[in-house]
């Protein structure tokens, strides 16, 4: 999440289809090709995220069909597994996107095995989708 340059909102996302950086508090877009955009957050992230890799979590509905959305760090998921639709979530779930991601990108086994504990539950629904949440929350490297 970056600020931004018109409301001064840390509420700039990046919309990988459109090739957009688009404020979710007000009306700011600012086109940019995915390469600079990336080249961009390279330098913004060693400056600031030094320990952290820059790769995104691209949300999809089924394999292949971007929903837009991304996040780049492991600190944006849990909110965005609250807002998204069931079916995405579901989706990566049994995929086990989320943990594959936090362990390649972040090297958090911890937070990737404790994730990895759900399948063997039979969550469904709303259920699943809290669990998520709880426990990406209480493993988060402090
Ligand atoms: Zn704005």
């Amino acid at each position: 999440m970056d600020e931004c340059p018109k409301c001064k909102r840390w509420a700039l996302y990046y919309n990988p289809p459109n090739e957009t950086l688009v404020c979710s508090n007000c009306d700011y877009r600012k086109p940019i090709k995915y390469e600079d955009f990336i080249k961009e957050k390279d330098t913004i992230n060693d400056l600031f995220y030094p320990s952290k890799k820059k790769k995104f979590f691209f949300f999809s509905t089924s394999p292949g069909h971007l929903t837009g959305e991304s996040v780049l760090f492991a600190e944006e998921l849990p909110e965005k597994i609250k807002k998204i639709e069931f079916r995405i979530v579901e989706f990566h779930f049994h995929n086990g996107d989320f943990e594959k991601w936090i362990a390649n990108v972040f090297k958090d086994e911890k937070l990737a095995n404790a994730i990895s504990s759900l399948h063997g539950k039979n969550l469904q629904g709303e259920a699943l989708r809290k669990e998520l949440y709880n426990v990406i929350v209480s493993n988060l490297q402090k």
